[in-house]
């Protein structure tokens, strides 16, 4: 049975060009890019040429790059390093931030409340999007940080935040964003649409390069206190030898983002002029299966639906279905999927973006989350649609 991955949100396959790129790191060139000898300036020059890549990919440059080991660190880094030092001197210091995020920007607000920061969490609407006048009520003479996600793993709502920027930064707040669900999918241009935003978190393996590889983008004159110390790497802002095969990985992942991101545009405009749709677009691949599930699935509904979304994920509320029973009865038939729900010590938690944006604990733990990969087929999507449907109604006859 040829299996059908739609669960790109949790991590993407590595693509062949990308693991080709990273072989000579590991077989021939191996040196410590610390090292001054011709081994070392090999690893430390293909290290640089990564560095470029990606800011080629957000429009900044390369010394605003510091690679990390993932997402959870980029956003550990960006949190605390912006607010330890508030914490180290005792001016008093607010974070606003939202209960959408992921658990790796919520977890360190907590722990920053904990230690002393005053938190401020925004209520999403009902299609899981922040209102920019939220956020212009919740700032406070002492607001030193805002960070909103750019795009949400569940639901792939896209959070307005070229707009939340602009009003933190008229009040003079610094911003970050976790851009890990947008990357790679959506333009990101920190000279333009982002242009107030002064930290951006990346994460490897949700771009098609491996996992453990992340980029914190930190703008020019943002001072960061390090989470790591130890060496001088990454402009001391970073301490500990750099994962040379990852971050090579990573670089070529951000040259193959940026001519994907062009293709897709160029399939748009061709689409628009020839009023028929381009099966090559991920968007036109996840409506299909979107659509195609809530015309065969009665009782089924879009979550976030009057979002801006992502091109690649839908999130589907199935009534009178567990999604955890759901995903089960979907691998044994081949198909990889997700729920919007966390699971914790074993025991399946209702999602905490679906109940920040009002749905029920029983609406969010029958809610599916299917996210579509560069790699993903029509012919996979044919085939889940006659899959999904069947499923859901078998275990709807059996309860
Ligand atoms: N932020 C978001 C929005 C994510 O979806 C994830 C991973 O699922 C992370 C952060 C964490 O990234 P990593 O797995 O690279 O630590």
């Amino acid at each position: 049975m040829q299996r059908i991955y739609l669960d790109a949100n949790a991590t993407t396959p590595v693509l062949p060009e990308i693991v080709e790129a990273m072989r000579p790191f590991w077989l021939e060139s191996f040196g410590n890019p610390s090292s001054a000898h011709q081994s070392g300036q090999r690893t430390r020059s293909a290290v640089e040429h990564a560095r470029g890549a990606i800011a080629k990919l957000l429009h900044c440059t390369s010394k605003e790059i510091i690679f990390t080991s993932g997402g959870t660190e980029s956003d550990n880094l960006a949190l605390s390093g912006v607010l330890q030092p508030y914490l180290d001197s005792g001016e008093p210091a607010h974070l606003i931030t939202s209960n959408i995020e992921h658990h790796a920007v919520l977890y360190t607000a907590e722990s920053l409340e904990r230690r002393g920061i005053e938190v401020t969490y925004l209520a999403p609407s009902r299609d899981g999007v922040i209102d920019p006048s939220a956020l212009e009520a919740a700032l406070k003479p002492h607001t030193k940080l805002v960070s909103i996600m750019l795009a949400n793993n569940e639901t792939g709502a896209v959070q307005p935040v070229g707009k939340l920027a602009r009003i933190a930064k008229a009040h003079g707040t610094l911003v970050h964003t976790d851009a890990v669900q947008a990357a790679a999918k959506l333009p990101l241009d920190l000279s333009g649409e982002f242009k107030n935003v002064d930290l951006l978190s990346l994460s490897g393996h949700k771009m098609y390069a491996p996992q453990g590889t992340g980029v914190l983008f930190v703008r020019k004159g943002v001072q960061l206190a390090p989470l790591f110390h130890g060496g001088p790497h990454e402009r001391q802002r970073r301490a500990g030898t750099e994962n040379v095969p990852g971050i090579v990985g990573l670089g070529r992942a951000a040259e193959l983002a940026h001519e994907w991101l062009n293709s897709q545009l160029d399939s748009r405009n061709s689409t628009l002029a020839a009023e028929t749709p381009n099966p090559t677009s991920l968007t036109t691949l996840r409506d299909r299966l979107e659509q195609g599930l809530l015309n065969a699935i009665p009782n089924a509904y879009l979550n976030a639906s009057g979002a801006p979304r992502v091109p690649n994920t839908t999130n589907l509320r199935i009534t009178g279905v567990d999604a955890e029973a759901l995903l089960i009865a979907l691998d044994i038939q081949g198909i990889a999927a997700s729920f919007g729900a966390a699971c914790q010590s074993g025991a399946t938690e209702p999602s905490h973006v679906l109940l920040a944006m009002g749905l029920s604990p029983a609406e969010a733990r029958s809610s599916l989350r299917l996210s579509l990969s560069r790699l993903t087929a029509a012919e996979e999507i044919d085939r889940a649609l006659e899959i999904i449907p069947a499923v859901v109604a078998r275990l709807r006859s059996l309860s």
